[in-house]
């Protein structure tokens, strides 16, 4: 069953065209990994899915249901973004229960049970009393991952987490996130990056986007044993 269906859904700024006339499904449950070349409207779409950004055209349907003119915290969607977006005045507990907070209804021992378990998940429980900036980048980015675990959403969308990571955390914190889709049921994500390794691995399919549209949706396999084009051969690496 799709979780998501976009069906030609356009994007303008003013008179610019940034996202083309996009048909794409993600499964429940799937882990779709969105590649392109800087510029080609990879930010710009997962905004529009989590419904930060209003679309210029076209229908968004979630779990069969049309979601066009839905606020963002009313899709059931959490977002993590590049610079952790942490409150540095907050400490890690308190910015991992600001949005459930703001929730109307959660009681005080209610929020600090769902913010415990998302912190034993990413193993941060030591750090909730701490100051962001009492963190490395790695503890900083799992901070900002379980604070979207704490919202229980549907579907997680990432934007290139990992980027202002040093390598070794690179891969480490790519491993927690392949285990938390794992360990989560029919939880969907969407996750940008430019890094090949990091498709390759994560990827139930790969979505290849250029100048706004979809150039190739596949398995890893399917995208570097039969490319359509040498532009998705040049970005999954196959020899064609
Ligand atoms: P990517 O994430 O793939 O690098 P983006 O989605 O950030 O690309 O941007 C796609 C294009 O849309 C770029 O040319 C960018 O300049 C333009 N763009 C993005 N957001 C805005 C905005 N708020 N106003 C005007 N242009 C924008
Ligand atoms: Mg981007």
């Amino acid at each position: 069953m799709a979780s998501i269906e976009l069906r030609n859904i356009r994007k303008s700024f003013g008179a610019v065209n940034v996202i083309k006339g996009v048909d794409l499904e993600v499964r429940k449950g799937e882990f779709m990994v969105f590649v392109g070349p800087s510029g080609c409207g990879k930010s710009t779409l997962l905004r529009l899915i989590s419904g930060l950004e209003d679309i210029t055209s076209g229908e968004m349907l979630f779990d069969g249901k049309v979601v066009n003119a839905l606020t963002p915290s009313k899709r059931g969607i959490a977002m993590v973004f590049q610079s952790y977006a942490l409150y540095p005045h907050m400490t890690v507990y308190e910015n991992m229960a600001f949005g459930l907070k703001l929730e109307k209804g959660n009681s005080k021992e209610a929020i600090r049970e769902r913010v415990e378990k998302a912190a034993d998940m990413l193993q941060i429980r030591q750090y909730l009393d701490r100051l962001p900036k009492q963190l490395s980048g790695g503890q900083r980015q799992r901070v900002a991952i379980g604070r979207a675990i704490t919202r229980d959403p549907k579907v997680f969308l990432f934007d290139e987490p990992l980027s202002n990571l040093d390598a070794a955390l690179r891969v480490a914190t790519r491993i927690e996130i392949a285990k938390l889709h794992e360990g989560m049921h029919d939880v969907t994500m969407i996750y940008v990056t430019h890094d090949q390794v990091e498709a390759m691995t994560l990827a139930d399919r790969i979505c290849v986007l250029r100048d706004g549209l979809v150039e190739q949706v596949g398995t890893p396999m399917e995208l570097y044993e039969k490319p359509d084009s040498i532009f998705v051969a040049g970005f999954i690496g196959s020899p064609k």
